[in-house]
């Protein structure tokens, strides 16, 4: 970090800075310029508090240097990571791959009739919950490990991997038994202890991004997972809180290109629930492969108006087929395949 004097500092207010710096166990190099003077700290600081040093007397600001999320930085690593799911499905190369399907499970047949729908989709892999968020505690809470074996029969029918959420962390053994990949949703983004958990099972995780979350608080929870031995972490757009009402989210586009500045694991858009309406989603789809997402996650119902959960923002089967087709030519466009 570089600790910002104010132009009136005295030399004892700098000196005293340079003190403090060095009780953290750092080394300090002090620039004196025409107008202000700067000291710069020497060393990993990001276990350090920053807040600290802008109480000090003298001082203006604080500003950081490193990225606090060591592992998910590009800093750190800057070829992009390979994050594979099931055999071969792979997010962060050339390929885009589709996660698609329904947000609940709801019953066997209809798992499986969906799988196949988003076989023919031309989909790689299924989602589906068995556990639940639910804003409402009597609203449908999911299968649970039901679902999760219906899930398991769907792949053994398609070969499809699946994508399924885990909502705590005494569940996280179990969802890794059944699933490719366990999902973290957005209410949970901040849960370390869950984020732990992940991170210490070796299924791939993909997380999504917490609805009221910055980019860099965001990057912060992955760490969590990376630093407990789990590499393989897929990033997930979802939509943001704001006072737009006429989506359920808004979805930030531009987190595509700025966490793939800023990181280099793989991102997924969500356009169903970035926008919550159904006809949004397949136009919102085709901007995400035009953004460079690395991946989609789509939900699609075997009839909508019936599905249990999320029915207003689920795809048919149909427009599903043709918004993949459709994707298809975008991904030529800007030098990826689907
Ligand atoms: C879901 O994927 O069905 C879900 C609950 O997503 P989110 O956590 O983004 O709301
Ligand atoms: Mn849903």
């Amino acid at each position: 970090m570089i600790v910002v004097m104010t132009p009136k500092a005295t030399a004892d207010q700098v000196q005293h800075v340079v003190n403090l710096v060095n009780e953290m166990g750092l080394k300090e190099h002090v620039i004196v310029g025409t107008d202000l003077t700067v000291v710069a700290v020497i060393g990993d600081d990001r276990k350090k508090d920053k807040g600290a040093l802008e109480q000090a007397a003298g001082v203006d600001r604080v500003v950081p240097i490193l990225a606090p999320y060591k592992l998910a930085a590009k800093e750190t690593k800057p070829e992009r990571s390979l994050v594979t799911i099931g055999k071969d499905v792979v997010f962060g190369g050339k390929h885009v791959p589709v996660i698609a399907g329904p947000c609940s499970v709801e019953g066997e047949d209809k798992i499986l009739e969906a799988a196949a729908q988003v076989k023919a989709a031309g989909a790689h892999a299924l989602r589906g919950g068995a556990f639940k968020p639910r804003t409402n505690p009597y609203s449908f809470q999911g299968y649970g490990e039901d679902g999760l074996k219906m899930l398991a029969a769907a792949r053994d029918a398609t070969g499809l991997p699946i994508v399924t959420e885990v909502l705590t962390p005494s569940d996280v053994q179990l969802v890794s038994k059944y699933a490719d990949c366990l999902q973290i949703g957005t209410r949970n983004c901040q849960n370390f202890k869950l984020l732990e958990a992940c991170g210490d099972q070796p299924k791939p995780v993909l997380i999504k991004r917490g609805m009221a979350m910055t980019l860099d608080e965001y990057l912060q929870a992955t760490e969590y997972i990376l630093a407990m031995g789990n590499p393989n972490v897929i990033l997930c757009e979802r939509g943001i809180r704001t006072f737009e009402d006429h989506t359920r989210n808004t979805l930030s586009l531009s987190a595509v290109p700025e966490l793939q500045h800023r990181s280099h694991l793989p991102i997924v858009i969500d356009p169903s629930h970035g926008t919550g309406v159904a006809r949004l989603v397949p136009a919102m789809a085709r901007a995400a492969v035009a953004a460079g997402a690395d991946g989609l996650a789509i939900e699609m119902h075997p009839s909508p108006e019936h599905a249990m959960t999320d029915g207003a923002q689920s795809l048919t089967p149909d427009v599903l087929k043709q918004t993949i087709e459709s994707m298809r030519r975008v991904a030529a466009a800007v030098d990826r395949e689907m």
